[in-house]
């Protein structure tokens, strides 16, 4: 058996039950072992996370930022192994899978910097004589628990904060992607982490990271995922008092207006609704027309779809890889089924395919002629599904754009600047695009959304900070 990638708890590798990591691209590629964390491991990370977090919260900015700097570099040297690591075991193309890689390595880079950024305020206080500052602090103990679709993204954008405000971390990673989890931390540690500062428990959810929620001992917890596993998360801090932010899931509009340029329409449109196969939780998945534009849209984007090439993730002009496991499909597949059942149009798609390696591969699928009320329409697929909602003017379309649960991203197609300002102002989502894509985000500025999407304060950039650090007010007589 290949060599097992353990857990690292305390600055030691520790052994496991080694569980394979397959590739769904083709599922006779075994990436490799890695070892699934117990219950008692996880306690055993949380103690260690405990113990190293005084010296750590207090340790030099010069530290702090030299293991983050050498961390991105050896993100950005490694970016094409590491992308192809990241490509084979979660089914992003190639380019998708490098690019993510170097995003990884710019978010190190920030924070990197950041580190040397830190400052707080001097006020004087409505007392003469008294002086106040306020200053930022580390929380503490932080618990990370993240999904498989941005297997270096997301962990890079809360481990680089959460190390470099001066917390300490037990870092989960989603069963399906422990390979670029693995290679982060492992980067992280021969930076030369502290012992502790940083530990890695990979496996259940139901194990490892429930062992993370009912631990009094951890400060903070960050969570990306599902609306179902995050609600568990928010009860399970109520319970403990403790800080938390969740980043859940999207129902995102894209509004494509009769002024809208045709082409740029179709490009955001595709490109949101199907690129890394859906599985973002910003993708557009509603794509809300105007009826002026309606026909020439849907046929457009038809062609667009029948002309790309879905295919194993690691080969040459793939430009959509395989859905990411054989539950995942089953879903895409039941609300395909669902979609047609409620009246919707299957326009195109929507079949498994075979390509010569065997894997979870589906045809995009669009949908017409469906409504706002269908199943289709309010619940997250998270795949390479996406439904065209007609309706009659921008009226309408904001109206429906905000009809929804979530709350993620909102999008805008048009060439007028009255209905772009007015779109920017009234789309109820954390995250608003004109003439782009709903998804495709920067590093350096706040991610996150709204309603039944997020809870807690916002992402990335320096906004991280309201998370990852508490605020303290000191009053001084002079
Ligand atoms: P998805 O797998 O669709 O991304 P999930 O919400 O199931 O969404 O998983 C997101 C992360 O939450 C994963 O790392 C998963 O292991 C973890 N998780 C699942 N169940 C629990 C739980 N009961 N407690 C803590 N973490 C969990």
């Amino acid at each position: 058996m290949a060599e097992l990638h353990r857990n690292l708890i305390d600055g030691v590798w520790v052994d496991g039950e080694g569980v394979a990591n397959i590739n769904p691209s083709d599922t006779n590629d075994v990436i490799g072992h890695y070892a699934g964390a117990t219950g008692d491991q996880a306690a055993d990370a949380i103690r260690a996370a405990r113990a190293a977090f005084p010296a750590w919260s207090r340790s030099g900015l010069m530290e702090r930022h030299a293991i983050l700097r050498k961390t991105a570099d050896e993100i950005f040297a490694r970016k094409d192994e590491l992308g192809r690591l990241l490509a084979r075991e979660e089914g992003k193309t190639l380019p998708e899978g490098i690019g993510e890689t170097v995003r990884a390595g710019q978010v190190f880079e920030f924070f990197a910097g950041e580190a040397l950024r830190l400052a707080g305020e001097t006020v004087p206080s409505v007392r003469p004589g008294v002086g106040v500052e306020i200053t930022r602090e580390a929380v503490g103990v932080v618990g990370i628990i993240t999904p498989w679709n941005f297997p270096i993204a997301i962990p890079a954008w809360k481990i680089a904060p959460a190390l470099c405000y001066g917390n300490t971390v037990v870092f989960k990673p989603a069963e399906l992607v422990p390979g670029c989890a693995w290679a982060i931390v492992d980067i992280l540690h021969r930076a030369g982490l502290p012992k502790g500062v940083l530990n890695l428990v990979m496996g259940k959810g139901s194990v490892v990271g429930q062992a993370m929620l009912d631990s009094p001992d951890v400060d903070a917890i960050t969570f990306t995922g599902s609306v179902a596993t995050g609600t568990r998360v928010a009860a399970a801090c109520a319970k403990h008092m403790r800080k938390v932010q969740l980043e859940m899931g999207g129902k995102n509009p894209l509004v494509v207006l009769d002024d809208a340029d045709l082409a740029t329409a179709v490009d955001c449109a595709v490109n949101g609704a199907f690129f890394s196969t859906g599985q973002r939780c910003t993708a557009s998945s509603r794509l809300v027309v105007t009826q002026g534009i309606h026909d020439r849209f849907v046929e457009a984007a038809t062609e667009k779809l029948r002309a790309l090439v879905v295919d194993n993730a690691l080969k040459e002009g793939t430009q959509i890889g395989p859905v990411v496991d054989e539950n995942q499909l089953a879903q895409d597949e039941k609300y395909i089924a669902i979609g047609r059942d409620e009246g919707a149009k299957l326009a195109f798609g929507g079949e498994r395919l075979n390509r010569e390696t065997p894997g979870f591969y589906l045809q995009p699928a669009l949908f017409t002629e469906a409504s706002n009320t269908m199943r289709i329409s309010r619940e997250e697929i998270f795949g390479p599904v996406a439904s065209v909602i007609r309706v009659k003017d921008y009226e309408e379309a904001l109206s429906v754009a905000n009809d929804t649960p979530f709350g993620l991203s909102a999008g805008i197609c048009t060439t007028s600047l009255k209905h772009a300002t007015h779109f920017k102002r009234n789309a109820e989502a954390g995250m608003v695009m004109v003439n782009l894509p709903t998804a495709g985000v920067d590093f350096h500025v706040p991610f996150g959304g709204r309603k039944g999407s997020s809870y807690g304060p916002r992402e990335q950039g320096r906004y991280a900070a309201e998370f990852y650090t508490t605020v303290k007010t000191a009053y001084t007589l002079a």
